[in-house]
């Protein structure tokens, strides 16, 4: 069944070749390609709607702290996809295909990598134990992208404690059946938990974690009235049993106390950075803790002034510090990349470059590395150098829309106006803006000097996409 029996057919009968359906009512589970495209089309879905953060370090950090844990989950097999939403909640989700959520407030609330780690730990084991395969069944009638869509709204609905965001409009499901469908019920979430908690020692991390921060928030929770309780609180009750629970599962594991990683730290900084509204309110932040000895890790907090010092133009005295911390860490890419934007904006870019070159050349391959060292490449004009380096990491990224951002900027820069377009077509449609990436490939198939086989590939792409356009503009009506 490709569509629900009520919707009228909305696509020609050629077009819906592209649209497989998820599953089928019968409720067979989906297979592992067909997770996979959901989870692609679902991060394309929350693309489109949340504001992913697409800072390539942040990016780096969620993900390597997601992978250390998913490998400690037995279970959890296949790729996991770890990204992060720019809100002050304290908040984290799995969708399909392995993808993990987090919001920029959880890393921002909790007191120790072990606490990020154990929601973290948590959420995966959603994924590993398939606690989603109700919700698949909910939407199994469905297209593919409207499937996607529909999960996507509902995660975000949940998340933002408004159930009836999007859903509704978005697909023409009712929003309280899916949302039935969508909630964990209990029995998963002591799973969750339990396993959650083993993730956590098997990894190295503190498996009490989990249980201190429940009680935390818990606590917390208390100041919120029910209609503004964040929503791992609203969809996961912390209760006194489970948080009782939770040490008991805990104390099975020999105690650990497991010191914070540097880059948890920085991560933290990195983000309280962002959301300062002016630099001189940085400055004063970071100035007087450093003064008064306020701070969990002073080195993390001289990052984040260095930082600060650079967004407000005072280069020389974030050189002395930035200078500083590299001397004790010439490897750290966080720092390598700081230097490198210090020398940029006091007009010295071609040091920068000089800078991300020799890292990359220490940490080959490596994501932000590659990605600030081609950016500085376009700036000071290089851009032909900037494609190989990109067209290598997208082979490992395939969904990875800033990187098709800045290959359109590439491909632009040198010439190639045609493959700007294309790049541009795959950034949009990647960042689940349908309309954008239809007009892109438009203007790129009017090229004269198009080879055959080119243009061909290019219009089954186009009429790929408009494909999923007319799908879920149907289900918009
Ligand atoms: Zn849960």
């Amino acid at each position: 069944m490709l569509l629900i029996a009520s919707a009228p057919p909305a696509v020609q009968a050629g077009e819906q070749l592209a649209l497989p359906d998820i599953g089928n009512p019968s409720g067979n589970v989906l297979t592992p390609a067909d997770e996979q495209r959901l989870g692609r089309a679902f991060m394309r879905s929350i693309r489109n709607t949340m504001p992913v953060i697409q800072d390539p370090l942040l990016s780096a950090y969620i993900q390597s702290l997601g992978e250390q844990l998913a490998s400690a989950n037995e279970d959890a097999i296949g790729r996991f996809e770890f990204f992060l939403i720019n809100s002050a909640q304290v908040n984290a989700f799995a969708g399909p295909g392995g993808h993990i959520g987090v919001y920029s407030g959880l890393i921002t609330t909790t007191e120790s990598e072990s606490e990020l780690a154990s929601v973290i730990a948590h959420e995966i084991a959603h994924v590993s134990q398939k606690h989603l395969v109700r919700t698949y069944d909910a939407v199994s009638s469905m297209s593919l992208p409207a499937a996607a869509v529909a999960i996507a709204a509902v995660v975000i609905g949940a998340a933002t404690n408004n159930p009836d965001i999007g859903v509704a409009a978005a697909t023409g499901v009712q929003a309280g059946m899916m949302q039935r469908e969508i909630n964990f019920t209990r029995s998963h979430e002591e799973e969750a938990d339990s396993i959650g908690i083993r993730t956590l020692a098997a990894a190295g991390f503190d498996p009490t974690a989990m249980p201190v921060f429940f009680s935390r928030m818990g606590k917390a929770s208390r100041l919120y009235d029910n209609g503004t309780l964040p929503e791992f609180l609203r969809t996961h009750p912390v209760t006194s049993n489970r948080i009782a629970d939770a040490y008991g599962r805990a104390d099975a594991f020999p105690y650990k106390q497991r010191r914070d990683s540097l880059v948890y730290h920085l991560a933290r900084e990195r983000l309280r950075v962002m959301a300062f509204n002016e630099p001189s309110e940085g400055i004063e932040f970071y100035s007087k803790a450093l003064d008064d000895g306020r701070y969990r890790n002073e080195e993390a907090h001289n990052y984040g002034y260095t930082l600060v010092l650079i967004a407000a133009r005072k280069y020389t005295q974030a050189r002395k510090i930035i200078d500083s911390l590299l001397s004790n860490r010439p490897d750290q890419i966080e720092y390598i990349v700081a230097k490198a934007e210090l020398e940029k904006l006091s007009g010295q870019p071609t040091l920068g470059v000089g800078l991300l070159k020799q890292g990359l050349g220490e940490h080959p391959g490596n994501y932000p590395l590659s990605i600030y060292y081609a950016q500085a490449l376009l700036d000071i004009g290089r851009p032909k150098e900037v494609k190989q380096i990109l067209e290598q990491q997208l082979t490992g990224r395939p969904d990875d829309a800033l990187l098709y951002k800045l290959l359109a900027q590439a491909s632009g820069d040198a010439g190639d106006k045609t493959q700007g377009h294309q790049y541009l077509a795959e950034y949009y449609y990647h960042t689940g803006a349908l309309n954008s990436a239809v007009i892109q490939l438009e203007i790129a198939l009017k090229d004269r000097d198009l080879g055959y086989y080119e243009s061909a590939r290019m219009a089954a792409r186009l009429k790929e996409i408009r494909a999923e356009k007319s799908d879920l503009e149907a289900r918009n009506r």
